[in-house]
C-alpha cells in the first residue's frame, strides 16, 4: 500500500490488548516481532514514533490490583507503576535492532496550546533526526478526567498532525471498516479505501462496529482520529494488529482501510497557520526580506524594521511589507519584547542581547505566505 510504503514519517498506535498478554506482563513475542517490522522500516529510511497504551494495564499487576474497577488516584498510581515497565518492555525489542527508545508523555495541552506544541514538535523532532523511536503515552499520572483525551487514537491522531506525518497506523483487532459488523452479518462489506468521511462512513463506524477494537477505543474514536488526521494532511491505515509483522501484512496486501490524506501534511499546516490562528501582533519587514521570504526563506531578525502588538513564543502574526501590504502569516519564535530588541541584527548577535537564541523570528516551515489562506 503506497501510503505505508511512501511516507515519510509515520505514527503507529499499539493498543494495551497487544503489549499486555492475559497474565498482565508484557507479550515480549509480539513486541520483538513488530520491532523487526519497525526496524525495517527505518532501515528503509522512514521515520516512526509509536504511541503505546498498556500503562495502566501493566500498573495493574506491579500494584497487585485485582481485576476490579480502580478509582481515578488508583488508575493513576497504575499508570505511574506501569510506565516505566511499559517503556522497558519496548526498549528491550527495539534494542537487538540497534535503536534506541525515548519516553515522550503528554497532556492533551501539549498538543492544543501552540507554545507547548512548538516545544513538544522540536523535542520530537530532534528524536526523529537522531534515529530514535519516541514511544508517546498520554501522561495519566497527572491529568485529571475532564482534561484528558482518555484515548490513545485521538493522541496519535493529534501526535501526528503535530509532527506532520504522512501515515497513521492505527492497530485493531479487526482488519478495517464494514459496511456493518462482519462477525454478525455475513452480508457485511470490507471498505478498502476512504477518500471523503461523509456521514454515511461515520454511521457504519457508529454503529455495528463501534465496539470493534479493544482498549478505550472503539472504531468510532478510530474514524474521530482519522478526521483529526486528514484535516493535517495524513493518511489513516486501521488494520488488524495482532500478526507478527501487522505492517509488512499490510504492505502485502492483507485487507486493511485507507482514509486518504486529501491534501499534503505541509500543505494543511500552512493553511492552519494561514486561515484559523487569530494573529496577536505583526512585523513589518525591509525588502530584501520580502524578496528573501517569496523565494521559501526564513524571516531574520535582520530584516524586520517594525514590531507592532503583544505577542507570545509561538503566537501567529501578520508579516507586512513597508508598504503595509500583507506578506503571510507565521508562527513568531520570540516573544514581541524579545522581538523589539533584536529588530534589525543579524543573527550571530541575538545571543548577546538576549542570552538564547531561538533562531530565525519565523522559521519558513511556520510561515504561510499570500493574505488569503483557507480555514482548515
Ligand atoms: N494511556 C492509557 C494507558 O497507557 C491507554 C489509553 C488507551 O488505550 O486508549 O494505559
Amino acid at each position: 500500500m503506497s501510503e505505508l510504503t511512501t511516507a515519510r514519517r509515520i505514527v503507529v498506535k499499539v493498543g494495551s490488548a497487544l503489549l499486555v498478554g492475559a497474565d498482565g506482563a508484557p507479550n515480549a513475542a509480539w513486541l520483538a516481532a513488530f520491532c523487526q517490522d519497525l526496524a525495517r522500516l527505518r532501515a528503509r529510511g522512514q521515520q516512526v514514533l509509536v504511541v503505546s497504551s498498556g500503562a495502566v494495564a501493566l500498573g495493574r499487576r506491579r500494584l497487585a490490583f485485582s481485576k476490579r474497577a480502580l478509582t481515578l488516584p488508583e488508575k493513576q498510581a497504575a499508570a505511574a507503576a506501569g510506565q516505566s515497565a511499559l517503556m522497558r518492555a519496548w526498549e528491550a525489542a527495539l534494542e537487538p535492532h540497534g535503536l534506541a527508545a525515548a519516553q515522550v508523555l503528554l497532556t492533551r495541552d501539549d498538543t492544543e496550546t501552540r507554545r507547548r506544541w512548538l516545544n513538544a514538535r522540536a523535542t520530537v523532532d530532534t528524536l526523529l533526526a537522531l534515529g530514535v523511536v519516541p514511544v508517546v503515552n498520554e501522561n495519566d499520572t497527572v491529568v485529571t478526567e475532564e482534561i484528558r483525551y482518555g484515548d490513545n487514537d485521538r493522541l496519535a491522531a493529534r501526535v501526528a498532525q503535530m509532527i506532520g506525518a504522512d501515515a497513521l497506523v492505527l492497530l485493531s483487532d479487526i482488519d478495517g471498516l464494514y459496511t456493518a459488523d462482519p462477525r454478525k452479518d455475513p452480508g457485511a462489506r470490507h471498505i478498502p479505501r476512504v477518500a471523503q468521511l461523509t456521514p454515511e462512513i461515520e454511521a457504519m463506524a457508529g454503529g455495528a462496529n463501534s465496539g470493534a477494537g479493544v482498549g478505550t477505543g472503539g472504531m468510532a474514536t478510530k474514524i474521530m482520529a482519522a478526521r483529526i488526521a486528514q484535516h493535517a494532511g495524513c493518511a489513516t491505515i486501521i488494520s488488524i494488529g495482532a500478526r507478527p509483522e501487522p505492517l509488512a501484512a499490510v504492505e502485502a496486501g492483507e485487507l486493511a482501510t485507507v482514509i486518504e490524506a486529501g491534501q499534503s501534511a505541509r500543505a494543511a499546516y500552512k493553511a492552519w497557520i494561514g486561515g484559523s490562528l487569530a494573529p496577536h501582533g505583526g512585523l513589518t519587514v525591509d525588502a530584501g526580506a520580502a524578496r528573501a521570504l517569496a523565494t521559501g526563506k526564513s524571516l531574520l531578525a535582520a530584516g524586520v524594521r517594525a514590531v507592532d502588538g503583544r505577542f507570545g513564543k509561538g503566537d501567529a502574526v501578520v508579516v507586512r511589507d513597508e508598504q503595509g501590504r500583507e506578506i503571510g502569516r507565521g508562527l513568531a519564535r520570540y516573544d514581541s519584547a524579545d522581538a523589539e530588541k533584536i529588530r534589525g541584527l543579524k543573527s550571530d548577535a541575538i545571543e548577546a542581547v538576549l542570552g538564547f537564541t531561538e533562531g530565525p523570528l519565523i522559521h519558513a516551515d511556520d510561515l504561510a505566505l499570500g493574505p488569503v489562506h483557507q480555514a482548515s
